[in-house]
This record gives structure tokens, sequence and C-alpha cells, in this order.
């Protein structure tokens, strides 16, 4: 049983198994069925579906890490 794992636009991740050009942190560029990435180092574009993303990533940076979400209190 896999988590979704939830991203969104902006977010940084890392995938398991680096790029060929030795960068492993990708920007999340668009979010739908399939999940695009641009590479950091070398700005290469890719477009993965959801299952085969879920596998790759090995964990989401956020750019904020503590997200508001109480609102008031
Ligand atoms: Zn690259």
């Amino acid at each position: 049983m896999s988590r979704p794992v939830h991203v969104a636009v902006g977010d940084r991740v890392e995938l398991r198994k680096p790029h060929p050009c030795g960068g492993t942190m990708w920007v999340v560029v668009r979010v739908g069925a399939d999940i695009g990435l641009v590479c950091e180092r070398c700005g290469r574009r890719v477009l993965l579906d959801r299952v085969k993303f879920n596998r790759r990533v090995r964990r989401v940076v956020s750019p904020r890490p503590t997200p508001d979400r109480s609102g008031k209190r």
C-alpha cells in the first residue's frame, strides 16, 4: 500500500536516483495526473505519473516547512 505523496507547485523534491547530471533535487512545476519536475542542476524537465513519482521520491522539501493551517486561535 503506497501513501500518496502530497506536493504542490514550487515544492522541491529529492529523488532516490540521481539524474545523470548529478542532481538529486527537483522543483515541482506541475501537479495533475502527472507530476512535472525540473532538475535544479541542469534544468531538464520531466513528467512522471503519480505511481512512478511516489516510488522515486525520497523526500519533499516544502518551501514553508510549517504551513500555517490553524487559522486563528
Ligand atoms: Zn539534471
